[in-house]
């Protein structure tokens, strides 16, 4: 590994080697890769929990349930007929979800605060991105139940989520991107990742890691809905939250590193193409 100062390291793919899942044996089942439950998808952001879900999907996971917060939503998404839509509610109902995944396109309505604090309650690992850090920040009582939890958490937040929840201005953040992300991995008792251009990610031993993958390919729209996606996809396949978390990071990055030889560049990168480059390079690694 790829020592920077002490206790910060550089995410390149030594540091990722050992996250790996393990090759799949021949007679394996979709029992054996988990269940990711993404909880998100209000009325006009249901793409966003879509593409979570899809990256949950394609980077592994043995099922992925889509619980949207809009009401009446279609009951299957004929692009995408592998995806289980089901209402909010129903998610919480099933007794064999292994992750969930809280935030893309949850919006801030009381539906979405009231599934936010069922889910720091459950037991399971979590991932809070978007809506979910944003409700945090404005809610006092769910930042308790955040910090009251005994099952590990991964936040993403970029700048101005960060900002939020520090209750600071993305300018501050930036100027000093390690110690907002040492504070954050501090007060919340989780791990997390400062994302953006060499996004920083903190592990609860106080140990991080500076990512050397990406590329401004990424500044669309819906790339950190992909990127919790994934971490569903890996924490559903048995990794820890801390494997989780480095090696989304990393690989999210390599894919549009792959993209961007592919296209001469950078512009128009989408999404759904991110979610495809990674499996490509997982599958390869
Ligand atoms: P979000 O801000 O939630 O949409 O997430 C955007 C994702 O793309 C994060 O994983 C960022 O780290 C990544 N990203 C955005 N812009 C860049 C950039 N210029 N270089 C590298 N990664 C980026
Ligand atoms: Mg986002």
């Amino acid at each position: 590994l790829s020592l920077i100062t002490p206790r910060s390291w550089l995410l390149d793919h030594n540091a990722i080697h050992y996250c790996l899942p393990s090759p799949r044996p021949a007679n394996s089942h979709k029992g054996g890769f988990g269940s990711v439950g993404i909880i998100g998808g209000a009325s006009g952001m249901i793409g966003a929990a879509r593409l979570a879900g899809m990256a949950a999907l394609k980077l592994g996971a043995g099922r992925v349930y889509l619980g949207l917060i809009a009401e009446a939503p279609l009951t299957i998404d004929p692009t995408q007929p592998e995806l289980m839509l089901r209402p909010v509610d129903e998610l919480f109902e099933l007794d064999h979800l292994t992750c969930l995944v809280v935030g893309p396109g949850l919006g801030q309505e009381i539906t979405a605060s009231l599934c936010l604090e069922k889910a720091l309650h459950t037991p399971l690992p979590l991932v809070l991105d978007a809506d979910a850090l944003n409700l945090i920040a404005a809610y006092p009582e769910l930042a308790t139940a955040l910090r009251s939890r005994q099952t590990p958490t991964i936040m993403t937040p970029h700048a101005a989520e960060a900002a939020r929840l520090l209750h600071t201005d993305p300018a501050s953040i930036q100027r000093d991107r390690f110690t907002a992300a040492e504070r954050l991995a501090k007060d919340f008792n989780c791990a997390l990742v400062l994302k953006g251009a060499g996004s920083l990610c903190m592990l609860t031993n106080g140990h991080r890691y500076f990512n050397t993958s990406g590329n401004p390919g990424l500044s669309s729209a819906g790339t950190g809905d992909v990127l919790s996606g994934m971490m569903g996809a890996f924490l559903a396949q048995g990794l820890s939250s801390e494997q989780a978390l480095l090696l989304a990071v990393y690989l999210h990055g390599s894919a549009a590193d792959a993209l961007l030889g592919a296209w001469h560049g950078p512009i128009g990168m989408t999404a759904s193409e991110i979610i495809d480059s990674a499996r490509c390079l997982l599958n390869r690694w």
